[in-house]
C-alpha cells in the first residue's frame, strides 16, 4: 500500500482529489486507508513534496 511520510507531508490535500479509491483522509495529519488503497500510484506521481510512496502492494 502507499505511506505517507508526515515529516514532508505539508497537508496541502491535493492527493486526495486524485484518488480514485477516496482512500486518503486528512484528519490531525493525513492518513491513508491500507482497505481502501490499491497501492495505483496516482497520489505518489501527485505529491508536489514527494510525501508519498508506494510499496506496489507487497504488503498487501
Ligand atoms: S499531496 Fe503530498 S503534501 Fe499534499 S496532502 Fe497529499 S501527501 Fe501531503
Ligand atoms: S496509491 Fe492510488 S489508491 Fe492508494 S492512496 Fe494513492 S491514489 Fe489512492
Amino acid at each position: 500500500m502507499t505511506v505517507v511520510d508526515q515529516k514532508k507531508c505539508d497537508e496541502c490535500g491535493t492527493c486526495i482529489g486524485v484518488c480514485p479509491q477516496d482512500a486518503i483522509i486528512l484528519g490531525k495529519a493525513l492518513r491513508i486507508s491500507s482497505e481502501k488503497c490499491t497501492s495505483c500510484g496516482i497520489c505518489v506521481r501527485i505529491c508536489p513534496f514527494a510525501a508519498l510512496s508506494t510499496d506496489g502492494g507487497k504488503s498487501k
